[in-house]
């Protein structure tokens, strides 16, 4: 009898033949397969329009072979086939690497499904290594498939469409045997389908409708486990005792006074938020949401202020060192008037100020110094790179933990150094900040255990960053604009996507185009390259010779993306600029116009199709990043925003980050169940659910 937990091998001989490579996908059992979801349904008789596919995906065509042809390559130890391919909306082309037979079994004229990742080359857009299946045969898959939505699984390890539909199809009359875990009024409530459901709709879908309605439902269960294990964790922060700071209103107010600028609004807000959030007794965890430059250094600067009044200490931890250097240099600044002292503990800086004075530890006697200082609680406010958490640096009484770009930090380097207060069984109150402005909806579900303070208002007398998309038959101009601006004594930066040339990609690198605008465009100008191959010493020298306008243009990776205040630079050229998410080019754009210089940004994509302009036109039209994000989140879904703290996530969940509707009824169906029953006693199917997702997604 098929059970779930029937082994996949049973299910028949191809599965039987297959089971080794379907085990390291991690389908086992009937159960796994039931649960390893497609990623998508596509419609077998057009597939996606060659003219809209975008590098970085993976999609499935149907086109028509205009030519094929094989030859070897690298002498005769490797062979590349490749193709041209068309469906009427565009050509393009497909290889494959070390398949000599490939060429010979596509036939001039005859048209084929092809399914695989699209990739970037000197050629242009191109389909890599993809899976070829004969048009005829997807018939019969549509057989399997229901009306005439075939299901396209993720990863597939050798393992073609097929194989995964067939082993699929025999799984699914075990769908009825999976436990429901959420209780039947909920699924009412909420207009869910029931688990079996789901899985069939998913699988085999007979219409689009069923699609939607197995995401809603897989989304849900995703979105509710998140949302547990967020109300959980928020329920122990809010009930976990931590260091009383007393609110200083007069030091408080006179630092406010003596700052070289009036606090904003929301400035003024976030900043008494923290302070409140400190006296309370118990840990705080609050997520500072604003802007590049928007001025989020200066609330953390008041809280910082305040920890060191009340005799306690706080870090202040920043993604790379350059930004824990000019953290170091602004705290200091700040700070010049205060009873106590400022440090910084990165690889290549470890440094104090004390009364205004700078006193740098170089040899090892005065590096353990200044170490034994911070462990005697004589430093009250240490900034620093993960160097803080790796060293064997102690403190004497850290209340305050701030993570400058929070999202750069995995949830381990967090943890650590929360776990370093120095005070037992204590842990100290825990700030969190990013420019990445998150739409409100993502925030909740993403972050819902923090509280939030959003910076939305710009500091006076900004200027606006005139944002211009450049064709390529333009790009004379807009370097041309660089040069201009480099007569007026302005500076400007050049990113680019790559450090190193690379084969493949076709994007622009740093190396390549260093010395490409050294030859021609900006002959004679004095160019600088940063990138992340460079040693913290040599980095520090351009970002220096930048500062003191002896290099007029950077020439950079997006190693610029953090940090680096500039106030004479006005130009920005952002060269394959779309391979950035629309968050990350708002990043960089927000490195110029800190002066008072109107400024210019200038995207250089290296590749055009109606998808690209209209990003890039978003970035032109929105010039706050919040509104940005609003539309990346439509546009790309929630991949994009998230930036690299997506990776673990599942793929429904993921889907869910994007709907507001979902994210809002997951949070309010998992407040209800912590609300009665906290520990989950009496809903075990969830329980033992968000044990095993806890252990595959990273919660903030
Ligand atoms: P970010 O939010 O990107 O970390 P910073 O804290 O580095 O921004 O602030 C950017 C710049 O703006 C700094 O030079 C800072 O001194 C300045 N600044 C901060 N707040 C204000 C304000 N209210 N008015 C004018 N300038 C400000
Ligand atoms: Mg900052």
């Amino acid at each position: 009898m098929l059970t779930l937990e029937t082994p996949v091998s049973a299910l028949g001989p191809v599965a039987k033949r297959r089971s080794a490579l379907l085990a390291e996908l991690g389908l086992a059992t009937v159960r796994d397969v039931l649960l390893h979801f497609p990623s998508r349904h596509e419609n077998f008789q057009t597939g996606t329009p060659l003219a809209e596919i975008e590098p970085g995906t993976n999609v499935s065509v149907i086109a028509q072979v205009v030519s094929a042809r094989s030859r070897p390559r690298f002498g005769r130890r490797m062979s590349i086939s490749e193709a041209t391919l068309t469906d009427g909306t565009a050509e393009i082309r497909a290889i494959w690497f070390n398949q000599p037979y490939r060429a010979k079994s596509l036939q001039e004229g005859a048209s084929f499904r092809f399914s695989g990742k699209v990739t970037q080359s000197k050629f242009g857009v191109q389909l890599q290594n993809p899976q070829v299946e004969a048009v005829a045969d997807l018939k019969d898959g549509n057989a399997i498939a229901g009306e005439d939505l075939l299901p396209v699984y993720p990863t597939t390890n050798g393992i073609t469409q097929q194989t995964l539909r067939l082993v699929a199809r025999l799984a699914l009359p075990a769908a009825s045997q999976l436990t429901d875990p959420l209780p039947e009024n909920m699924r009412v409530r909420y207009a869910l389908s029931s688990l079996a459901d789901a899985v069939r709709q998913a699988h085999f879908p007979a219409r689009a409708e069923d699609v939607a309605k197995a995401r809603r439902r897989i989304g849900f269960d995703e979105m509710l486990r998140m949302q547990l294990s967020i109300g959980k964790m928020r329920r122990l922060r809010q009930a976990r005792p931590a260091p009383k700071i007393p609110f200083d209103e007069t030091a408080t107010k006179s630092f406010v006074k003596g700052l070289p600028f009036t606090l904003t609004d929301d400035q003024r807000k976030a900043a008494w938020a923290v302070l409140s959030d400190m006296t309370t007794g118990f840990q705080m965890h609050r997520l500072l949401d604003g802007d590049v430059g928007s001025g989020k250094t200066v609330a953390a600067a008041i809280a910082m202020m305040n920890v060191a009044r009340a005799d306690y200490q706080s870090a202040l931890m920043a993604p790379t060192e350059i930004l824990a250097a000019q953290h170091f240099a602004t705290l200091s600044r700040f700070f010049k008037r205060q009873p106590f002292t400022v440090a910084i503990w990165t690889q290549s800086y470890k440094r104090a100020v004390r009364g205004g004075r700078e006193i740098v530890c170089k040899t090892k006697k005065e590096v353990e110094l200044l170490g034994k200082e911070i462990a005697d609680g004589e430093i009250a406010v240490v900034v620093g790179t993960h160097a803080l958490v790796e060293d064997a640096l102690k403190f004497n009484a850290l209340a305050l933990a701030v993570v400058d770009e929070q999202h750069r930090f995995g949830v381990r380097l967090r943890s650590l150094l929360v776990g370093k207060s120095g005070i037992p069984d204590v842990e100290p109150h825990l700030l969190s900040m990013t420019a990445t402005p998150i739409p409100r909806s993502l925030a909740l579900a993403m972050f819902g255990d923090l509280d939030l303070s959003l910076i939305k208002e710009k500091p006076k007398g900004r200027i606006e960053v005139e944002t211009r998309l450049v064709l390529s038959k333009e790009r004379a101009k807009a370097y041309e604009k660089v040069r201009e601006e480099v007569a007026e004594g302005r500076q400007a930066f050049v990113v680019c996507p790559l450090i190193d040339p690379s084969d493949f990609m076709g994007a622009a690198s740093v190396t390549e185009e260093y010395e490409n605008l050294r030859k021609n465009e900006l002959r004679g100008i004095s160019l600088g390259m940063l990138h992340g191959k460079l040693s913290a010493d040599e980095k520090e020298k351009v970002m220096a010779d930048f500062l003191a306008k002896k290099i007029m243009v950077l020439v950079s990776t997006s190693v610029v993306e953090v940090g680096v205040d500039v106030p004479n630079a006005s130009v920005m050229c952002i060269e394959g600029a779309e391979r950035f998410g629309l968050s990350q080019l708002h990043q960089f754009r927000g490195r110029i116009g800190r002066g008072e210089h109107p400024s210019f940004c200038y995207l250089l994509p290296s590749m055009f199709s109606p998808n690209v302009k209209e990003r890039m036109m978003a970035v032109v039209r929105h010039k706050d990043g919040f509104s940005l994000a609003e539309k990346d989140l439509q546009m790309r879904g929630p991949g994009d925003i998230l930036g690299t703290a997506q990776s673990g996530f599942p793929e429904f969940l993921m889907a869910a980050f994007g709907d507001a509707r979902l994210i809002a009824d997951a949070k309010q169906a998992a407040e209800a169940i912590l609300e009665e029953d906290p520990e989950l006693e009496r809903h075990e199917a969830l329980r033992k659910d968000l044990k095993a997702a806890a252990e595959r997604v990273h919660l903030e």
